[in-house]
């Protein structure tokens, strides 16, 4: 069952507002197995709406239209359908009622605008809107569906919530929908792609697969379509058993969590204790673990030693290792693990120090070059990366991979 999405509005197309309507619609949509076929974007121009909900029609069952509901005259929604739809726009009681309520309850007089705001099609269903005065439309044709709500967020996610999904529901039969993320850490899509090759070519057909890459973290989402949610989903897991047969160290979850996630579950079964030591990350690692709720437990603090007077007088790296070596080193990268480990009494650090660039490469030490380690009372272990140009990415890389080999680790 196809479903097109209509988001009006001169502002979503400057960059003014950003498009958060059509974002959470289709994850509602697809939630309650709807295949959501097209996202559009028009001004409020009354031909091009015409030619957009035309096109939608042609293609998919149901039409959801978002913005140009307001009382002014830049919104054009309501009349533009009314004749598309050929009905007679007529006072509505209970809209009028519950607009009146609203405005008095603001301690406002009814004017001219909001006494329009209760017209409305003849020939359609009325959404009502608990949270404001612009009401909702909801057009049948046969079997599609076409239905209009304002563009303020909270009022249509109320009236999509609490109407057009009930009705939707009681209108179509829909499919069972399940998404299955694999989330991998350690190689890179295009290596990923190749040492899937049999397996991908080998899924069955109404399994989809899309790759999601992000800096160094590659996303798989297997999604399937049925009437029985429990053959769908039967269907998906032996997709992941023969995946995570392939590549099982590269696996870090098939539910959909994050490193930060994983490693604090994983911390606090142990019942352990981490801190960091970050260089070039920052700071960014100890962000990423506290965003976590909870964290507290586990987490016990970071030493920003950005400059190399912080390193040796907080962590007691060896000012001649730095010399020797340099501060993107193995050397000093291990030390500064055990130096945090030891200062702050934890079971686990984690240390970064590289080049993140894009000034401060050299010949033997490019941007990107990273050296990151993963410190334990018994132990300490060190991974030297070579990440590309760009800063940001080279932070968030490194930030990744040392979340990648503390999970190894724990
Ligand atoms: P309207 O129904 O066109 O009067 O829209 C009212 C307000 O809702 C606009 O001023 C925007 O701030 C907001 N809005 C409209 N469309 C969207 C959208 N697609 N995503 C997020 N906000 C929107
Ligand atoms: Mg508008």
């Amino acid at each position: 069952m196809n479903l097109d999405i209509i988001s009006i509005g001169d502002e979503l197309l400057i960059g003014q507002t950003l498009n958060t309507n059509a974002h959470w619609i289709a994850a509602e949509l697809d939630k309650i197995g709807f295949t959501i076929r097209q996202h559009t974007s028009i001004s409020d121009n009354k031909e091009h709406i015409v030619k957009t909900l035309t096109d939608a029609l042609d293609n998919s069952n149901v039409v959801l239209i978002t913005g140009g509901l307001g009382p002014t005259n830049d919104d054009l929604t309501m009349p533009v359908l009314n004749e598309y739809f050929g009905g007679k726009l007529v006072v509505d009681s209970d809209v009028y009622k519950d607009i009146e309520r609203l405005i008095l309850g603001r301690g406002f007089e009814m004017n001219e605008n909001n006494k329009r705001q209760a017209l409305v099609p003849d020939n359609c269903k009325v959404i009502r809107n608990p949270n404001g005065t612009a009401p909702g439309m909801w057009f049948e044709r046969g079997n599609k569906v076409v239905a209009a709500m304002p563009g303020v967020p909270f009022e249509m996610k109320a009236m999509i919530t609490d109407s057009v999904i009930p009705w939707l529901k009681q209108k179509y039969v829909l499919p069972e929908i399940v998404h299955q993320m694999v989330l991998i850490q350690g190689l890179p899509e295009s290596k990923l792609a190749e040492v899937l090759t049999d397996w991908e070519n080998n899924l069955p057909t109404n399994i989809k697969l899309a790759y999601l890459p992000s800096p160094g973290r590659v996303k798989l989402r297997l999604t399937s379509k049925g009437a029985n949610r429990k053959q769908v989903q039967q269907g998906i897991d032996e997709q992941v058993e023969k995946l995570t047969q392939l590549i099982p160290q590269y696996i870090y979850s098939t539910d959909n969590i994050n490193l930060e996630e994983l490693v604090g579950k994983l911390l606090l079964n142990k019942q352990a204790t981490l801190a960091t030591a970050e260089s070039c990350t920052g700071g960014y690692i100890a962000h990423l673990i506290t965003s976590i709720s909870g964290s507290s437990e586990y987490f016990k603090g970071s030493v920003i030693s950005y400059s190399n007077e912080i390193k040796i007088n907080e962590l007691g790296v060896n000012p001649t290792d730095i010399e020797t070596y340099g501060a993107v080193s193995q050397q000093v990268v291990e030390q500064m693990a055990l130096g945090v480990l030891k200062k702050f009494k934890v079971d686990y650090a984690v240390s970064t120090s590289g080049v993140a660039g894009p000034t401060g490469g050299s010949l033997e030490k490019p941007v990107g070059t990273v050296w990151i380690a993963v410190a334990s009372k018994n132990r300490v272990i060190s991974k030297q990366f070579t990440f590309g140009k760009l800063r940001s990415v080279n932070i968030e890389r490194s930030a990744v991979a040392a979340l990648g080999m503390l999970r190894e680790v724990l």
